[in-house]
């Protein structure tokens, strides 16, 4: 019962909830409930957008990684924990080798009722290929993200993107029975224009759109301070055009979505800058090394490989677990620093995870 304890002896955890937490169930300090699981696979892509990577990036070495067995362990306790949606994300996860052995195999989970939920998200480019078997392994929906719907500027933001190779990927997963939210980091001077273009070309093909505001994560080529474009102004602009109608829409993620009455979709607005959506923060982020984040925005975290690593048995990662939830943070402190114009947090997203 290393979280019960864990939340009596905190100090300043005087919110918490007084019953100790079941088995099966994970809550943190604030009473949250810890039911989804984010999981960094590899943090390796065949991208290299700009806002997340700089383009001679450094990756760990392979021998770092945790195996796909490992990750399937790991993924399991959690499971067994109380987790109730597993999302595999990166760099991009379909690049991993092998990837398809793993999540086929944490598809048992979905099978036996103890997951709600197993998904990816992609950059779609290697889509096409997998999209069929991604879907008979109960994948359902899974977000692709996309931040343009012009090939030039696909290749400028991306800079080894191959659009063309994204389409072909959206169509086969579309053909397969996916559902697809688009996600689109929103750039000032890049793609605020297309807005609501993508809108309507998302909507029109029965996928939702969801926009995202750049974060201060890791250090990349450019300046943050030149691409940050705040969603509040992008709704405001979008509301001159279109009828937006709130909605208490959810994911389980931290978008907030309003209805767009012109094309009968969702758009939804990540705005980890101007909005603090902290307080129904539900997840955790594992690395493809088996470090715990508690909080993408903030430095803390839990090494999950060592007990892992240690035992066949289960124990010692379990009390890993507890202890590591027992201190998940309030929530962040997203600043872009426009002094010395360094991230909020040194860690890119592709290790985290987006
Ligand atoms: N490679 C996959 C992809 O692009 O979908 C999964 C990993 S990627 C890190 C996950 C999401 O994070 C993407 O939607 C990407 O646009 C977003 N992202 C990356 N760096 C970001 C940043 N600094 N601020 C906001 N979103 C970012
Ligand atoms: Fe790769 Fe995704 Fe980062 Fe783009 S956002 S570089 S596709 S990990």
């Amino acid at each position: 019962m290393a979280i019960a304890r864990d939340i009596i002896d905190r100090p300043g955890a005087a919110a918490a909830p007084a019953r100790p937490a079941p088995l099966g169930e994970m809550i943190d300090p604030f009473g949250r409930a810890i039911t989804y699981l984010r999981i960094s696979v590899t943090d390796r892509c065949d991208f290299r957008c700009v806002y997340c990577m700089a383009e001679d990036m450094t990756f760990l070495p392979k021998r770092d990684l945790l195996t796909l067995e490992e990750l399937d362990r790991l993924s399991t306790a959690f499971v067994e924990k109380g987790v109730r949606k597993l999302r595999l994300t990166g760099g991009e996860p379909l690049v991993r080798r092998n990837i398809m052995h793993l999540i086929r195999s944490l598809s048992r989970h979905l099978r036996s009722g103890a997951l709600d939920e197993l998904t990816i998200t992609t950059n779609g480019s290697q889509l096409e290929r997998f999209a069929g078997e991604l879907a008979d392994c109960g994948v359902k929906r899974i977000n692709v993200s996309l931040d343009t719907l012009d090939p030039d500027k696909f290749k400028a933001i991306t800079r080894w993107g191959d659009f063309g190779k994204v389409m072909a990927g959206i169509d086969a997963a579309q053909a397969a029975g996916i559902k697809i939210k688009l996600n689109a980091v929103a750039l000032k001077g890049f793609n605020d224009d297309e807005i609501p273009s993508m809108l309507e070309w998302a909507h029109g093909r029965g996928m939702d759109l969801t926009l995202i505001e750049t974060m201060p994560l890791g250090e990349i080529d450019g300046d943050r301070t030149d691409q940050y474009l705040p969603l509040s102004a992008v709704r405001a602009g979008l509301a001159e055009r279109f009828t937006l109608t709130d909605i208490p829409y959810k994911t389980g993620g931290p978008a907030r979505y309003v209805e767009v009455k012109e094309t009968g979709g969702r758009l939804g607005f990540i705005t980890p800058l101007t909005h603090n959506f902290c307080e129904s923060c539900n997840r955790v982020r594992l690395t493809c090394t088996g470090t715990l984040y508690m909080c993408l925005g903030q430095e803390d975290a839990a090494d999950l490989r060592a007990p892992l690593r240690a035992s066949e048995g289960n124990e010692l990662l379990s009390n890993a677990i507890d202890e590591a939830i027992g201190r998940k943070p309030k929530g962040h402190d997203f600043i872009i620093d426009r002094e010395t114009r360094k991230p909020a947090v040194s860690r890119h997203m592709s290790v985290t995870g987006g």
